[in-house]
């Protein structure tokens, strides 16, 4: 078909440009399917000196589709509209948040949480769990095993397309993808209007940032914190991954991270007290110079995503209560490589460090057992090899 064809029009129409009687209609309104009311010409040059106030329209019309609307936009707080262009904030480093794509779709054949529709988790903050440690029965456990490993697998899928130019967005989109494979939902999903189905923290992103349009660069560090819910139980792990080559600042302070939580675990038995993982942490943090986060801790986890009990990773901290076998909660430090201090963007997610240099964390989810601890989301033989300290 003749490319013009499409400009030609029936109806009694007068030329936008000059009022004579119209017979063109501008291809982009016929694309975009607007009305030919104010979109014909009667010549080629009307239409040409019409283009510039004209053009506009088309503008203005992708804006105004409910879909678009939707996505592609900077994420706000809940109660605020979100925003064409970038918010005020006295940015502590140079990351700056990307517009977000539209909410993902999850199909009706799998369970949801509570808040998926709605945005507000019901039972959760209303449960005696936020109080007491629940003891699991080994029904629940088997179940948590099953849930962990299904997070685990996802979470390694995220790993391994982990390169520059890839954005946290496709990231976000491989973890909804996989999860639901699985046959479980991305816990995140809407949790209190978390907009995604991961977290992605990039560099001086300590956690909970938005997975967005930003491109990962060569030298950054990025964090990618997943849950699952599968057979009514969350299963909750993070990692984070070198983005190509990182200088040996970063290097150190992920290592150390990675060890610091390796140490936390390592005390984990029934008679320890919780306060104590603070302690080992922030003991071996310090050791490199680096500060521990105050703001975010390790929580209980099991049909709630969180509940008691609360886990600092700080030293001296006042945490209450022992460990007993058949807990089940996570541990997940968070480590600076500046001061310990948190601030929250706009978004009311994105927890940045203060001083704007780098944050890094690694979590599990952990069962207490009667000898010591069982790594519900351990890694796998099939696990990718993406730390050098663990190669053989
Ligand atoms: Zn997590
Ligand atoms: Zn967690």
């Amino acid at each position: 078909m003749d490319g013009n064809s499409s400009m030609s029009v029936e109806s009694p129409l007068s030329c936008a440009h000059c009022g004579k009687p119209a017979r063109l209609q501008c291809p982009k309104c016929i694309e975009l399917k607007l009305p030919p009311a104010g979109a014909s010409f009667c010549t080629q040059d009307c239409f040409k000196k019409s283009w510039n106030s004209h053009k506009s329209v088309h503008l203005k019309a992708k804006s105004n589709t409910p879909a678009e609307h939707e996505g592609w936009l900077y994420c706000l707080r809940k109660g605020q509209k979100r925003s064409p262009s970038l918010p005020y904030f006295d940015w502590t480093g140079t990351l700056r948040p990307y517009p977000i794509s539209k909410i993902r779709l999850v199909p009706n054949g799998i369970e949801k949480p509570d808040w998926a529709i709605d945005g507000i988790p019901k039972v959760e903050p209303n449960s005696d769990f936020q109080n007491i440690v629940e003891i699991k029965t080994p029904e629940l456990i088997e179940r948590m095993r099953e849930t962990c490993r299904i997070g685990r697998e996802v979470l390694d899928a995220a790993a391994r397309m982990i390169r520059p130019g890839v954005t946290t967005d496709e990231i976000d989109e491989v973890v909804h993808k996989t999860t639901i494979a699985a046959g479980g939902y991305p816990s995140t999903l809407n949790y209190h209007f978390f907009p995604k189905s991961c977290c992605t923290s990039v560099n001086e992103v300590i956690c909970h940032g938005i997975p967005d349009a930003r491109k990962l660069e060569e030298g950054d560090i990025v964090n990618v914190d997943v849950t699952v819910y599968y057979k009514g139980v969350h299963g909750d792990l993070n990692e984070t991954y070198f983005v190509g080559e990182v200088d040996e600042a970063t290097k150190q302070l992920v290592r150390c991270t990675y060890e610091c939580l390796e140490k936390a675990i390592s005390i984990v038995k029934p008679g320890v007290r919780f306060r104590e993982v603070g302690d080992v942490i922030s003991r071996h943090a310090s050791m490199s110079g680096f500060s521990v986060v105050k703001s975010y801790c390790g929580h209980g986890i099991g049909e709630l995503f969180h509940c008691a009990p609360n886990i600092p990773h700080y030293g001296k901290n006042k945490a209450v209560g022992v460990m007993k076998a058949g807990q089940i909660f996570t541990i997940e430090p968070m480590i600076n490589a500046g001061v310990w201090r948190d601030r929250l963007w706009p978004d009311g997610w994105t927890a940045v460090t203060a001083d704007g240099k780098r944050s890094a964390q690694f979590e599990h989810t952990l069962l207490v057992t009667e000898t010591g601890v069982e790594v519900l989301t351990a890694r796998l033989p099939s696990s990718p090899d993406v730390y050098p300290w663990l190669k053989k």
